[in-house]
């Protein structure tokens, strides 16, 4: 299927690592031109030399994305290189882990929702001239519909995807698509599960044979591959929706 990405421009915040980073390679596959930033020089430097054969089609950036003048800066970096936005993926996130004080709380917030829904409304002047109709992809988590991990986790995932039906229903006048996808547990080399699994083998052996249906975990690329659709005009009539890419990890019957 032409998921008729050629050409089109997007944002993808924390594309240096993991779930992002495929994301990104899936978009730069498609013909798309694409910003990505995140915060370390050595995720972004290794980034850099990956794509080094789509340097045309690539702008990496080193910023956070909790300083809203970053935002700012992002945004008008990627205009004047591509000069047009059709789609924004809100990847980057945390698990604040430690104990759930008021500075935890605040933090998961922070960068779970708050910086999302900031670079979300600063990007709304771009998305709504696009010409293969506006998306915004906010990446949650099986974790904001049910509970597991942290309790300040569980609930700023949880508010991503109210926040996201919610700015869907508002949006779509405009033209753009707003939709969540919430991963179960994913394993790349380097991330959280890779760590686990390495660390404490026994238990995530038991993790797996109790909680993963399927009998491993799911890859990044099975995530990128359902936002690179979902982002697609051949999607245009998915909405406000929240679709779980976990193998059938979640438990929720309803
Ligand atoms: P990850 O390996 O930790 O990567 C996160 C990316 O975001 C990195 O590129 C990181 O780069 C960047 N980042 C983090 N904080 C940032 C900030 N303040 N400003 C700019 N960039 C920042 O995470 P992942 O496992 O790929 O997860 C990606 C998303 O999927 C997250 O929202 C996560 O909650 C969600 N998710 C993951 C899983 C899973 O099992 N992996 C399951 C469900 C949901 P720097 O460190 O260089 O800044």
């Amino acid at each position: 299927m032409d998921l008729l990405l050629n050409q089109a421009s997007a944002i993808v915040s924390g594309g240096t690592k993991g779930i992002g980073l495929a994301i990104v390679n899936n978009f730069l596959k498609e013909g798309m031109n694409v910003t990505t930033f995140s915060r370390n020089k050595k995720n972004i430097d290794s980034t850099k030399r990956k794509f080094n054969s789509f340097s045309s089609q690539i702008n990496i950036l080193e910023a956070n994305i909790l300083d809203e003048d970053n935002c700012k800066k992002i945004i008008a970096s990627h205009i004047k290189k591509f000069k047009t936005l059709d789609i924004l993926v809100n990847n980057a996130g945390e698990s604040i882990k430690n104990g759930t004080t008021k500075d935890k709380w605040g933090q998961s917030f922070d960068i779970n929702v708050t910086a999302h829904v900031i670079l979300s409304e600063l990007v709304i002047p771009h998305l709504e001239k696009s010409k293969i109709g506006g998306n915004i992809v906010n990446i949650s988590s099986i974790f904001g519909r049910e509970s597991g991990g942290n309790p300040q986790y569980n609930a700023s995932k949880a508010a991503m995807i109210s926040f996201s039906k919610s700015y869907a229903n508002l949006l779509i006048k405009k033209g753009i698509r707003v939709n969540t996808i919430a991963p179960g547990s994913i394993r790349f080399t380097g991330g959280t599960w890779d760590k686990r699994v390495k660390n404490e083998p026994k238990e995530m052996r038991n993790f797996i044979q109790q909680n993963l249906p399927a009998g491993r975990f799911g890859t990044a690329n099975e995530i990128a591959d359902v936002v690179t659709f979902v982002c697609s005009p051949k999607a245009s009539w998915i909405v406000g929706s929240a679709i779980n890419v976990d193998g059938g990890q979640s438990r929720s019957n309803i």
